[in-house]
């Protein structure tokens, strides 16, 4: 049996804002009071969108935070030679094609789908209509090394893929309805975050993946590569609701300032912040400090709103310590 584990994975392509920091936090606290293993991975092969330090940073948010994790940070882009591998091997195993469309949906691969628009289903354009071993995989992390670069899909059968998340219950995905085909490396040959996870994840024995609601789309291709990739056993699944801005959106850039960094630098007291996440955990029905370690021992997926959270002006109000 492996050890429980599971993983804070944050992306370095900005900093930490209350959206994540609610994530991470019932993330941290279900690990601590299950007595799992938190691996730490920082999520850098986003090409240009990787910010210098955001890493370092989003550390220092997480610390602040009394957050606390029991490996090094894995840094993805030190050695892609795993991603190569699964790469190879679903090459090998006749799964793989290149794709030469110039669809903004292929620059976007190497991100997690975390935006409001809606992922547009790949109708197979570029899908052979028989043997794609014939065209040789680039080899993984040697941009421009293609004489004609081109993204690469995997074939998906029109199958569903089922599973049970554990705060939303039974999901059906059939992921070739739902998105296609979709990319596995991008036009810079690197992997696209859906390749990138998996290998990850199972590599750093992550037993519990627990991330925002708007990644559960994401899960059907995850489960997909697993099983392709022989990677098993699988992660249990729990998918977060979101927190939204007062215009109902995912919380952004758009709705002011609301990083960690920020709030940090006023001087704003942690325990207002964790104070904040443990309302929109239903830990609290009003405004109040609390520590890291009370929201470890309080927190139950019983209180959690089923629903998306708003951060208001209140909110904010509170956090800077206006009346
Ligand atoms: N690195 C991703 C993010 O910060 C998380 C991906 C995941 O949890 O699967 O959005």
């Amino acid at each position: 049996m492996s050890t429980p584990t599971t993983r804070l994975a944050p992306s370095p392509t900005g900093a930490l804002h209350l959206g994540n920091a609610r994530t991470f936090m019932i993330n941290w606290a279900l690990a601590r009071q299950q007595g799992q293993r938190v691996a730490m991975r920082i999520e850098d092969l986003d090409g240009p969108r990787v910010k210098t330090n955001a890493d370092k940073l989003a550390i220092e948010d997480l610390r602040w935070l009394g957050i606390d994790w029991d490996t090094q940070p894995l840094y993805q882009r030190h050695d892609l030679t795993p991603y190569a591998q699964a790469f190879a091997r679903l090459h090998a195993q006749r799964l793989i094609y290149p794709c030469s469309c110039t669809r903004s949906e292929v620059r976007a691969a190497q991100s997690a789908p975390h935006g409001d628009e809606h992922e547009l289903r790949y109708p197979g354009t570029c899908r052979p209509s028989s043997d794609t071993t014939a065209t040789h995989p680039p080899a993984m992390g040697v941009p421009g090394g293609q004489t004609d670069p081109a993204a690469w899909r995997v074939v998906v059968p029109d199958e569903s893929i089922v599973f049970t998340d554990e705060l939303q219950g039974p999901q059906t995905i059939n992921v070739q309805q739902q998105v296609g085909d979709f990319v596995v490396a991008t036009k810079d040959s690197l992997p696209a975050y859906q390749l990138a996870v998996v290998v990850d994840d199972a590599r750093q024995g992550v037993t519990h993946v627990v991330r925002g609601d708007d990644l559960i789309r994401s899960t059907g291709r995850q489960l997909w590569l697993y099983r392709m990739l022989e990677l098993g056993p699988i992660p249990q699944y729990l998918h977060l609701p979101l927190v939204l801005g007062e215009d109902g959106r995912r919380l952004a850039k758009r709705h002011g300032d609301t990083r960690l960094a920020t709030y940090r630098q006023q001087g704003v007291d942690p325990t207002r912040v964790i104070g904040l996440l443990a309302r929109w955990c239903g830990l609290l029905d009003h405004h109040a400090a609390m520590t890291a370690d009370e929201f470890r021992r309080s927190f139950t997926l019983d209180k959690l709103p089923r629903q998306a959270v708003t951060f208001t002006r209140q909110d904010h109000a509170w956090l800077i310590g206006k009346p």
